[in-house]
């Protein structure tokens, strides 16, 4: 059935630019692909393996990109490593920073897409909000990404590339060895440096919210997580980790049993009717379904609270009627829930207002009135169109099958 406003994940074929010096971007992979890279490249088998777990902690860890300066490898190997491997980074087309601190990057993948991340400084934490997709196939009728035709989904190499640029920008690879970082980093820190974390870091956060919907790149959103999360690399703990979905039942199981991080879900209405208009998905995958699928995926990994989004719509979903009935639901399928409102933030073209301050004051309080945690969400880098939903690049100039005849192409190009 086609669902006007939704469209199934179609993979969209990978131009894979192969680079035009034949050598392989090493930026997205696992030890364990590393190891198998080298072992292409005729290295015994063992061999591979150590030399993967060197080249590993070298990635992520230090967030190294020069094998000359891999101290520990022989001399000549780091210039067999060197012809034969990069290690990448995303091109920036351009970064921005808002009136509030929050940045933005516009950054650029081999094959010409233009993808955003953000990252969002707060007294306590520093956040990165990573996309998953260039653009999004399913069309939020509040969303400036969702006005945007997909153009593909990224790859591993790109999302965890968000995370590794991000940390570049911040200046925050360790210099030390990897077990006296914590305690040594506190002592070399400026007294005037922002303290965000007890080890100093800046980046102690990541939602996946930025462009597109993760659960239709689950494969490539797991992959990127798992080198994310790995404690011999940039080692973020599971508990930092946010992923959002507007609600991608099927997928929600095999990512609570596969990535296992905290759940967000983008519920922003309580009826059929009003869903179905604004998060066009609901009429393939409806909010029993999805309430059901929230119910059971702390079950599957001890995860914490999930958390619910709800954008804030005059006159669409900001009803008292509707915060007593967003409690009915959570008080009914026995979740263990906060709820993030969020003011819906204005983008050219936008066919909604937000709710009005007293709106989003009263509509909170109900919810807060009933136990259940409801802050409002402080909008954030809205001056460099950096806050939620706004995120929109260049890319839909080209449709789908724009760009499945390039991807062709490319391909006969390449013979
Ligand atoms: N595709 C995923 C993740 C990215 S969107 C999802 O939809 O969950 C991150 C959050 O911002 C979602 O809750 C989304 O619904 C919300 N959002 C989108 N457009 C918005 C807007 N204009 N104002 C406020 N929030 C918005
Ligand atoms: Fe896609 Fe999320 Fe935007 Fe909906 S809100 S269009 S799922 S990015």
């Amino acid at each position: 059935m086609q669902i006007p406003g939704h469209i199934d994940p179609v993979p969209v074929p990978r131009a894979i630019t192969p680079r035009a010096d034949g050598r392989v971007d090493l930026l997205g992979l696992s030890r364990e692909q590393i190891g198998a890279e080298l072992e292409a490249q005729t290295l015994e088998p063992k061999q591979a393996k150590l030399r993967a777990k060197q080249l590993f902690h070298w990635l992520y860890h230090r967030g190294e990109t020069d094998f000359a300066r891999m101290t520990d490898l022989a001399k000549p190997m780091r210039g067999w490593m060197a012809e034969r491997f990069v290690v990448g980074r995303p091109d920036v087309v351009e970064a921005q920073v808002s009136s509030d601190g929050t940045r933005k990057w516009l950054l650029r993948s081999d094959d010409g897409q233009d993808y955003e991340m953000v990252f969002i400084p707060d007294a306590d934490r520093g956040t990165l909000c990573v996309s998953s997709q260039v653009g999004c196939t399913l069309n939020c009728r509040f969303c400036h990404t969702g006005t945007m035709r997909l153009v593909r989904n990224l790859t591993p190499g790109e999302i965890v590339g968000q995370v590794m640029l991000a940390r570049d920008a911040l200046g925050e690879w360790p210099k030390g060895n990897m077990a006296a970082d914590a305690s040594a980093g506190a002592d070399d820190e400026d007294d005037d440096a922002p303290q965000y974390t007890p080890d100093g870091r800046m980046l102690t956060n990541i939602v996946m919210m930025g462009m597109g919907e993760p659960l239709y790149n689950f494969d490539n959103v797991r992959d990127a997580l798992k080198v994310v999360m790995d404690g011999g690399g940039l080692a973020l703990s599971k508990r930092r980790i946010t992923l959002s979905t507007s609600g991608v039942v099927p997928m929600m199981k095999r990512a609570a049993e596969e990535i296992g991080v905290n759940l967000a879900v983008s519920l922003h209405a309580v009826t059929k009717e009003v869903r179905d208009e604004i998060v066009p998905i609901n009429r393939k995958y409806g909010i029993e379904e999805l309430l059901q699928a929230c119910a059971d995926y702390p079950k599957a990994n001890n995860a914490r609270r999930i958390t619910f989004e709800y954008v804030m719509l005059k006159d669409k979903n900001d009803s008292d009627a509707d915060a007593r009935e967003l409690v009915r639901l959570i008080r009914q399928y026995k979740l263990p829930a906060k709820v993030n409102l969020i003011p819906f933030n204005p983008w050219p073209g936008a066919i909604y207002d937000c709710s009005t301050p007293e709106r989003v004051k009263r509509f909170s309080e109900i919810i807060f009135e009933s136990g259940i945690s409801a802050p409002v969400r402080t909008p954030r880098g809205r001056d460099i169109a950096a806050a939620c939903g706004q995120l929109k690049t260049q890319a839909q100039k080209m449709s789908r099958a724009e760009l499945d005849r390039l991807a062709e192409e490319k391909q006969a190009a390449l013979g």
